[in-house]
């Protein structure tokens, strides 16, 4: 579903992103490991192209990341992506944050953007909170808006870059139990993070990222019990 082949990216004179080559197929979960300033992050943005790369080639379903204009805005729409900040709009509701997008970028009239939205904002639990404004939700219900706003968008992929990393240890688990519960629906997830337990359930498939390469590829069960790498090793010794 979506392809890299041979991507680079600079920035300046760090060489971020090296000679990636990568193949995330439809319905796969795959979790990206690695140390602080490996390049997890630049990967993820270069996938909906929110980072320009040097070289090499990225496509989805088939056809290669537009340049700009209209065919990237459509684009960005298919592939959702949650953040560790929640970057809701503040000023505007809950449901109003899941409604603006479909109606703005995918032009769906507002009545059925609506019903989309509740049917939502149902399914990552927070049916009850649809008037309420972030401010009065907990970090980890305001995540969960985020979530259902990037799922409002019909994305074939779901991009989450430490999605529950700001949060408080009790909310973690609410957070990840949706993200567990969309894997398990079959929706295709490229997901950084630092919850181990989270990567050996759900995860498909482990990439361990460091200086700008891919420099393991496992499942999750060989990554954690027998990493072939030494740098991999290095890293599971500190965190596990
Ligand atoms: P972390 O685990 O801390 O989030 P990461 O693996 O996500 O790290 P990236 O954010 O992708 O790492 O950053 C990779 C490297 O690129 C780092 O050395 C970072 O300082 C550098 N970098 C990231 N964004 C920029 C930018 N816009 N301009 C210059 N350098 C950048
Ligand atoms: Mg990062």
């Amino acid at each position: 579903l979506v392809v890299l082949s041979g991507v680079n990216k600079h920035f300046g004179a760090l060489h971020v992103l090296q000679d990636i080559d990568l193949e995330i197929r439809q319905g796969e979960v795959v979790v990206l490991i690695g140390p602080s300033g490996s390049g997890k992050s630049t990967l993820c943005r270069t996938i909906n192209r929110l980072e320009t790369i040097d070289s090499g080639e990225i496509s989805i379903d088939g056809r290669p990341l537009p340049a700009e204009g209209k065919q990237l805005a459509k684009l960005r729409a298919e592939v959702g992506m949650v953040f560790q900040s929640f970057n809701l709009f503040a000023h505007k509701t809950v449901l109003e944050n899941v409604v603006l997008g479909q109606v703005k970028v995918r032009k769906v009239a507002r009545p059925e953007a609506e019903k989309t939205a509740h049917a939502l904002l149902e399914r990552v639990g927070l049916a009850a909170h649809a008037a309420k404004y972030p401010a009065q939700l907990s970090g980890g219900q305001q995540q969960r808006v985020a979530i259902a706003r990037a799922l409002a968008m019909n994305p074939k992929v779901m991009l989450f870059d430490e999605p529950t990393s700001a949060l408080d240890p009790e909310m973690i688990n609410e957070v990840l139990e949706v993200m567990r519960s969309l894997a398990a629906e079959g929706m295709t997830m490229v997901v950084v993070t630092h919850e181990m337990g989270f990567a050996r359930s759900a995860a498909n498939r482990v990439l361990f990222m460091a200086d700008g390469r891919i420099v393991e590829e496992n499942t999750p069960e060989a990554f954690f019990t027998a990493p072939r790498s030494d740098r991999a090793k290095d890293f599971l010794s500190k965190i596990l």
